[in-house]
């Protein structure tokens, strides 16, 4: 155990779970009102992580305080020295990625291997952002007057309120946080209530890789205490948000009051169109992954499935034999293919989503709690398949978050278009089809901020711009270059070293 870890939590005691504390100013300290909130374990509910503190607004003010104490020594560390830190960052990751997998899967269940691809999307997003350290470029462009000098910088906007959901604990917040602080803000950082464990693990790699006392701060909580604390501190000029879509659309409400510039990451109803020509194995292979894959709980999980009459037979007993072989149970077993449910909550939402697609659809597999053995103390749901829904029923239509596909035939790919768009996200779409035209057609037709041809609706890599359009978000982009935007202000600058006034598009007229 690390120095660091022993200072987030409280000395162990064989028969508590660890109590962890907040991160602010450099130091773990309990939250104010002292009281705190349990994490378990997903699997097994017996199983208890860890207790967090259960904070209130004046801790928000603390960390708030502690970021802009620290941003104008930061702002000014100069960005590669920045970007080192970050590089520092993703090698201790790397050197801990599975000791942070499998605190993940003990936390929010995923299976270990997707663990392990979470804790990478980190470990890539913090090399990449590190990179930016040297290469946050500008523009230098000529003047129109003489001896003159035009360019413009990025700067940092301030103090950045970073609130993630649990179902990518260690990538989402990186996503977040590298851009934010590589760029020279100063971070207030509050996790989801059902992954505190994993935000806490990775708040003490960033006190160990060297990012100063207040640049990076921890406070957890629930989101509407903590998280309506950050929205609505005068002094977080900028947000980063990923959630559901009615969490977010509140947030921006609150945020519009005070013109923040505020990212925001919804949710998907993500589709895959099978043609009739599709290789049918191949198409089998992407669907599962995607529809399955972290127990359907991804913003990018593919849960409709547009399928041409010709081929929605062969296509159905494909999906339907591998989703019957899927293994349920704790993701920490390399055998198990489907991980549980996120929460209790979150079984009885996808139960509620199943009984009203008995009336919309025929359900051909799954459909249930599974709690068989094992699974008696966790919150496992069947991976579950409709056939015969159509585009507008409500299972094709609302974010369901769990395992549960459908499929959705039509008589051509017109009509596999415009089922695909029917929808109010905007966030992951895929084609299966051997025909070039077909596939350039959806690479430009499809209304969706990632498009993926012969591959499932999952598998974004972190050096391209990733979000949705429409109701998935609000313009802007995590990863890639384009995070940077959410992150900074432009600056332009002129430099007239003429000696003399010179009015730009006055003195320089060519009429
Ligand atoms: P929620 O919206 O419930 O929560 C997200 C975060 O917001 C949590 O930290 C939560 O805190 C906090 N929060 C809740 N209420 C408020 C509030 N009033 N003010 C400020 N913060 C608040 O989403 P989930 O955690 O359930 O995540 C699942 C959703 O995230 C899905 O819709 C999924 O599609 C979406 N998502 C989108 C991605 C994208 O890139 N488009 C990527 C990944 C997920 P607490 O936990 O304490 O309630």
């Amino acid at each position: 155990m690390t120095e660091t870890v022993e200072r987030a939590s409280t000395p162990a005691n064989r028969a508590e779970p660890p109590t962890y504390r907040n991160f602010i100013a450099g130091s773990w300290v309990d939250s104010v009102a002292g009281e705190t909130f349990e994490s378990q374990n997903p699997a097994d509910i017996r199983d208890v992580v860890g207790r967090f503190q259960q904070s209130t607004k004046a801790d928000v003010a603390m960390a708030v305080k502690a970021a802009e104490t620290a941003l104008p020594m930061w702002r000014r560390t100069p960005a590669p020295k920045r970007g080192e830190i970050l590089y520092r960052f993703g090698a201790l990751m790397a050197e801990q990625k599975e000791r942070l997998a499998r605190a993940m899967t003990r936390e929010m269940g995923k299976v270990i291997a997707e663990a392990r691809g979470d804790v990478q999307e980190g470990i890539d997003i913090a090399f990449l952002m590190a990179g930016e350290g040297r290469r946050t470029f500008g523009d230098t462009v000529p003047s129109e007057l003489p001896d003159k000098w035009a360019m413009s910088v990025r700067q940092p906007i301030g103090v950045a309120g970073i609130i993630t959901p649990w179902n990518f604990p260690i990538a989402i917040p990186c996503w977040k946080m590298m851009p934010a602080l590589v760029t020279g803000n100063t971070v207030v950082f509050k996790p989801a209530s059902d992954t505190p464990h994993c935000a806490t693990l990775l708040v003490e790699l960033m006190a160990q890789a060297g990012f100063p006392a207040g640049t990076v701060n921890l406070v957890t909580g629930a989101g509407g205490e903590v998280g309506d604390a950050i929205v609505d501190s005068p002094d977080v000029p900028v947000l980063s948000f990923t959630g559901r879509s009615a969490t977010g659309k509140r947030i921006a409400e609150r945020a519009a009051r005070r013109l923040k510039r505020l990212s925001l990451e919804l949710g998907g109803k993500n589709g895959v169109v099978v043609l009739g020509d599709a290789d049918l194995d191949l198409a089998t292979d992407g669907i599962v992954w995607s529809a399955f894959g972290t127990s359907g709980q991804r913003c990018t999980a593919a849960s409709r499935v547009i399928v041409e009459r010709s081929v929605v037979e062969p296509l159905l007993e494909r999906l339907e034999g591998r989703a019957r072989r899927m293994r349920l149970g704790s993701g920490l077993d390399e055998t198990v293919d489907v991980g549980p449910l996120i929460n209790e909550a979150a079984v009885e939402k996808v139960g509620g989503y199943v009984e009203i697609g008995r009336a919309e659809g025929e359900l051909v597999l799954g459909g249930g709690r599974a709690s068989g053995g094992e699974l008696a103390n966790g919150w496992f749901f069947e991976p579950t398949i409709f056939r015969d829904v159509r585009p507008m029923d409500r299972i094709a239509q609302e974010e369901i978050f769990g395992p549960v596909l459908s499929i959705i035939p039509v008589a051509d790919e017109t009509q596999a278009l415009t089922a695909l768009n029917q929808t109010r996200y905007g966030l992951s779409a895929s084609i299966f089809t051997r025909d070039v035209n077909a596939a350039f057609r959806a690479m430009r037709d499809f209304e969706a901020g990632i498009v993926y041809v012969n591959a499932g609706t999952t598998g974004a890599e972190t050096h391209l711009p990733f979000g949705g359009w429409k109701e998935t978000g609000n313009g802007h982009r995590e990863a890639g270059h384009a995070a940077l935007d959410s992150f900074t202000e432009w600056k332009s600058i002129y430099v007239d070293f003429s000696g003399r006034l010179q009015r730009a598009q006055i003195d320089n007229a060519s009429d």
